[in-house]
């Protein structure tokens, strides 16, 4: 019998990680993600001297890994698992090894650069440097051990377990991933892990692959407590924003996510080009990881919503552009830099999605304080972010060791969710006729708790909520 260990994202939505021991003593690890928000400085002492592992486990025992999707809190911690000694193959969808292999090496990156800074004031202290948590040829050793499987494809995983990915519709690439258990006695054991489910308001997502059996069922709960608005209405409330901003005479500013909402963000914006909704006359996409991600959704385009990508196809779209013509791609920090001079007509797309890094902050120093700029977030903002910050009313935000004025007018427009609501999880997990042994996660525990109570009262079906470190019997 095959053992299921919560290893990660076990009531809090980051750190997704999960193993399980089959009856034969092989290893699979389901999910590798990196933790998120909380302090990185978490795995090691106070001399800079590393714990031995990052996992609770030992990464050399591991036979083999599947990933659901390529967003870092899934898949980030694979460069420090193969540093520590695994090298066995990963298995995931193509378009998820494509993106990760951009996502992983941009991590490492990230990584190097934050233990840079650290080791400045650590060696003013006097303090021992401290070790990034990965580095690039880490990443680099990752994408030697990927193993792309098409949607719905059987694949051996280890002997007597077999993996299969189903679309989840979150980004390009995400997957519900199906794992088969093939017991001694003949039996079959199933176990259905949702990874991210979509569903949500992406437009060039699918709705979610419908499965219809499990013995056990993981089930994702980030928005367990709520049906989230995705509607015209907020499309028409961007519109107007857009309009608006234009009779300003100023820039907007669009934090977003690289990979997926940058996607739909640019969909949406060349939509409204087309039905002359536009006045802007550039959209910048100033971000280098947003434009390789762009080269993969295309890539992967017969996996977009049949009912956009008509539209799409209509437009004989090759790239991006095809689509929104006013799109002005800016790769290079000259090229970045450049658009400082831009003071009005110009909407700037750019990355990190909760302005905690990237280039958003470099035009901060040249729109933040102007009052006929605007600003629109269309993704979460964490607590203790500088995006957060900013939509909780700051009159100032640290830039650069520069105090900005928050002058320009700030939406926050609820309507872009790539998750699945309430209602739409109870609906996917109810095509289980059979009702399986369900454990959610992913998720914050009061959000869950809600969750569960649906569960109880609209199909009178007990569902569990795990704690970290627990293990059940598939
Ligand atoms: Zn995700």
């Amino acid at each position: 019998m095959a053992l299921l260990n919560f290893l990660g994202a076990i009531q809090q939505v980051t750190g997704s990680c999960y193993l399980i021991e089959t009856y034969d003593k092989k290893n699979i690890l389901l999910e590798c993600g990196m933790q998120q928000g909380g302090d990185s400085e978490n795995n090691r002492d106070d001399n800079g001297n590393e714990p031995r592992s990052a996992f609770a486990f030992n990464p050399e025992t591991i036979d083999a890994v599947v990933i659901s999707h390529a967003h870092i809190d899934h898949s980030g911690m694979l460069p420090r698992l193969v540093s520590e000694g695994f090298r066995g193959p990963i298995y995931a969808t193509d378009a998820t090894c494509e993106l990760m292999e951009l996502m992983l090496l941009d991590s490492a990156h990230i990584q190097e650069k934050d233990a840079e800074w650290e080791n400045r004031w650590r060696a003013r202290k006097g303090r021992k440097p401290i070790k990034p948590m990965y580095v690039s040829a880490d990443a680099a050793r990752v994408m030697k051990q990927l193993v792309a499987v098409s949607y719905e494809t059987l694949t051996k995983v280890v002997p007597d377990v077999k993996v299969s990915f189903h679309d989840a519709g979150h980004i390009i690439g995400s997957a519900i991933v199906k794992l088969e258990f093939h017991e001694p006695n003949d039996s079959v054991r199933t176990l259905v892990f949702s990874g991210d489910l979509g569903g949500g308001c992406s437009p060039l997502m699918k709705d979610p692959a419908v499965l219809k059996h499990a013995d056990v069922l993981m089930l994702e709960s980030t928005y367990g407590d709520r049906d989230h608005r995705c509607s015209e209405d907020t499309l028409d409330e961007l519109a107007e924003i857009l309009r608006q901003a234009h009779e300003d005479g100023g820039n907007v500013l669009i934090p977003a996510f690289s990979v997926g909402r940058t996607q739909d963000i640019l969909f949406h914006l060349g939509r409204f080009y087309q039905e002359g909704r536009l006045p802007q006359h550039t959209v910048y996409l100033d971000s280098p990881m947003a434009i390789r991600a762009n080269e993969i959704y295309m890539r992967h385009r017969e996996d977009f919503d049949k009912t956009n990508s008509q539209a799409l196809t209509e437009s004989g779209f090759q790239n991006a552009k095809d689509w929104l013509p006013i799109l002005k791609l800016t790769p290079t920090p000259e090229e970045s830099m450049a658009i400082n001079k831009v003071t009005s007509g110009a909407i700037i797309v750019a990355g990190s999605g909760m302005c905690t890094g990237g280039r958003i902050i470099h035009h901060f120093k040249h729109n933040l304080w102007r009052e006929n700029c605007h600003m629109i977030f269309t993704g979460f903002q964490a607590r203790g972010t500088t995006g957060r910050a900013i939509v909780d009313g700051a009159k100032t935000v640290r830039v650069f060791r520069e105090d900005i004025m928050v002058g320009l007018k700030v939406h926050t427009l609820g309507g872009f969710s790539a998750h699945a609501g309430q209602s739409q999880l109870i609906e996917w997990a109810s095509n289980f006729a059979n009702k399986p042994e369900l454990h959610l996660i992913h998720g914050e525990v009061e959000k869950m708790k809600i969750l569960q109570d649906e569960f109880k009262q609209r199909l009178d079906w007990d569902v569990n909520i795990p704690e970290l470190g627990d293990r059940v019997a598939l």
